[in-house]
């Protein structure tokens, strides 16, 4: 993976939100308690929903700013360290003194089945006054993207101040839970996979019109586009000209982890670029595709040139 993004574009994207370490270990069962088990292997990776958005919109070629809290630990800097490779700003990633970095044990079973357990961190020391000290950083983005994987008060305060400086606003509302209306009059886009969207409405999405329903059902309380992703299935679309859905690029999956941070990600650069709706759905989708081909997160997400050079 080449070490700086396609420096072709200045779309400003601002991507707020988490940053974690993975720590992936490899065992042939979970151990019963008491017991000490051998496993069979460990690695690490970048994470997080916020980091691995903005390094897949980053190797889409936008100019991109990171804002978060890391811990004051190796962690932290190793997360900031990767980040910076990828070309990205991190001067808006604040370090605590406290709370370590946001970790993400990832415990993998021969069969496929993993078990997680996420320790926050300083993702939930990220106040709404750090948001505010950061604000430039939010009001000179053409896009500001947000998850959920920070205190929702921090996720409401950046939306608002994007919103409220005419920034276009993008919200994958992942990991799942409930919204109020006033925190998504904030978002302009809001991008769910079928559970977050049947968690948001408590409609089913078993079948395409009960998707489309739920589309529509989450367009009413306020963002005006609305995406729900429906893994290699596609998406669907629905925005003020009604639906679209788009199919997604055949390939052999591998490694599926990340396909959403990678979408939400591309699509972010492609906003911030003004590419037509459809043609940024479309890249997106493509830059998704491309990441699942290959084992492991950020370091499976694709660069502009492997998406452009991508043939079906
Ligand atoms: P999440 O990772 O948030 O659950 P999805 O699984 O819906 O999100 O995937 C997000 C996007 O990634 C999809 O809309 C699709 O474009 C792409 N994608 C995911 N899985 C595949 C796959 N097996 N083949 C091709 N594209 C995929």
């Amino acid at each position: 993976m080449p070490a700086s993004p396609i420096a072709t574009s200045v779309a400003a994207v601002a991507v707020i939100g988490s940053l974690n370490m993975d720590l992936r270990v490899q065992t042939p069962r979970l151990p019963a308690p008491g017991e000490t088990l051998i496993g069979t292997g460990f690695s690490t990776d970048s994470g997080g929903k916020g980091a691995n958005q903005a390094v897949a919109a980053a190797r889409m070629g936008a100019a991109v700013a990171m804002l978060g809290r890391v811990g004051r630990d190796a962690h932290g800097a190793a997360l900031t360290q990767a980040l910076q490779a990828d070309g990205i700003d991190t001067s808006a990633v604040g370090q605590d003194t406290d709370a370590p970095t946001g970790t993400a044990i990832i415990v993998l079973m021969p069969s496929g089945e993993n078990s997680i357990i996420v320790i926050p961190g300083a993702n939930h020391r990220y106040t709404p006054a750090e948001v505010a000290a950061s604000a430039s950083a939010i009001r000179q983005a053409k896009v500001a993207v947000a998850q959920l994987e920070c205190p929702l008060d921090t996720v409401r305060a950046a939306l608002a101040l994007a919103h409220g400086a005419g920034v276009c606003t993008v919200l994958n509302a992942a990991p799942a839970q409930p919204l109020d209306d006033a925190l998504l009059a904030a978002v302009d886009w809001l991008v769910v996979n079928e559970i977050e969207a049947e968690m948001l409405t408590g409609l089913p999405t078993d079948t395409p019109a009960q998707i489309e329903a739920a589309a529509h059902t989450l367009r009413q309380r306020g963002p005006s586009q609305v995406v729900v992703t429906l893994g290699s299935a596609g998406l669907l679309h629905v925005g003020p000209d009604g639906a679209l859905a788009l199919p997604a690029p055949r390939v052999t999956a591998v490694d599926t982890t990340g396909a959403g941070d990678t979408f939400v990600g591309a699509l972010a650069a492609g906003l911030a670029e003004g590419l037509p709706i459809p043609a940024a759905l479309t890249r997106a989708q493509v830059a998704a595709a491309l990441a699942v081909t290959r084992l492991g997160t950020q370091s499976a997400m694709p660069t502009r040139a492997e998406v452009e050079a991508f043939t079906p």
